[in-house]
């Protein structure tokens, strides 16, 4: 443990984050301790009787440190726990990436090895400076696109309505998020939606904005949230300029965007 807080000093403190709780414990349990022979490397070059003395100390540190390094740790999971993934997926050497599922309880499931000899070119014949190919996962039905010169793979979450309905599928694509919740309850309400996300060009791109529609209403209504978590800003087609709604949880959301897409569709049919 203390020799894992002597580790953790270097990238801490790279990243900037050595004076900021929780991370500062690890610098602090790492800076108390560096005089000690904890790396079983140096452990070597010591004598025996100096080492036998040196562990005493270990055994004392390591039983002050134990219950901070363990909070410390505790809080760093949390933290990270809680802020999504972010959205790109880099290809591994052997040109593959996965595709990560959860069935439908959202229990953890088998993924999916896509790999790019499977794609195919996004806009065949188009010139661009950012050649990206395609694939779908068999499992979940997730597009996916890739930017080979850059070796990122990226996910798009849409829902396309298909004369015939949507193929069962076998998996959900994981990690399951806010806007793929909200997609799936206006669909249980309006199962003609479909929904459209911005495309970037390229994988950096912010494309955290989805646009729902419905067959033969002219208006739409978008949510933008860069992580597809709440909270969403929701706008549509008939609202001023900055005038946006925000929705703090999916619940909302989603009335948000049925109430108006039914409002519009009750509107054609006057
Ligand atoms: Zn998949």
């Amino acid at each position: 443990m203390l020799l894992g807080c002597r580790k953790m000093v270097g990238p801490i403190s790279r990243l900037g984050l050595d004076r900021e709780d929780p991370f500062a414990t690890f610098g602090g349990v790492g800076s108390e301790t560096d005089h000690l022979p904890l790396d079983p490397e140096e452990r070597k070059l010591w004598r025996a009787d100096v080492l036998v003395e040196k562990d005493r100390e270990i055994a004392r540190f390591t039983a002050w440190a134990q219950g901070m390094v363990r909070d410390a740790s505790e809080a760093v999971v949390r933290r990270l726990g809680d802020r999504p993934a972010g959205w790109q997926v880099p290809l591994e050497a052997d040109d593959t990436w996965l595709c990560r599922h959860v069935d439908a309880q959202e229990r953890p499931a088998a993924a999916t090895r896509l790999r790019l000899d499977q794609t195919r070119e996004l806009n065949p014949g188009v010139a661009t400076s950012a050649p990206r190919r395609w694939v779908e996962c068999p499992d979940c039905g997730t597009h996916w696109r890739v930017w080979v010169g850059l070796r990122v793979a990226k996910p798009a979450v849409e829902r396309v309505v298909t004369r015939d309905g949507d193929p069962p599928r076998r998996y959900r694509r994981a990690p399951v998020r806010d806007v793929d919740r909200i997609i799936d309850a206006v669909a249980r309400e309006l199962p003609d939606v479909g929904v459209v996300q911005w495309w970037g060009v390229w994988p950096a791109d912010d494309e955290g904005l989805w646009y729902f529609d419905l067959p033969g209403v002219r208006e739409r209504i978008q949510i933008e949230s860069s992580e597809g978590a709440c909270p969403f800003l929701v706008e549509h087609d008939g609202m001023r300029a900055g005038g946006g709604w925000t929705a703090r949880t999916v619940g909302e959301a989603v009335r948000m965007v049925v109430d108006y897409l039914r409002g519009r569709q009750g509107r054609r049919a006057e």
